[in-house]
């Protein structure tokens, strides 16, 4: 199982088991620290294996 992380401009680094988790917990991120709505393109677009 490969892992993912997506770093998000403010510096945050989310991770996740896989790329489905990763999606999730950016865009969880997204919205309860910048109030706003990612997609999950933008966010698969912004994730890396770690
Ligand atoms: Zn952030």
């Amino acid at each position: 199982m490969s892992g993912q992380l997506i770093e998000c401009p403010c510096g945050t680094v989310l991770r996740g088991q896989g790329i489905d988790e990763v999606v999730a917990e950016a865009r969880k991120h997204a919205k309860s620290v910048h109030d706003m709505d990612l997609t999950n393109e933008q966010a698969k677009a912004m994730a890396r294996p770690s």
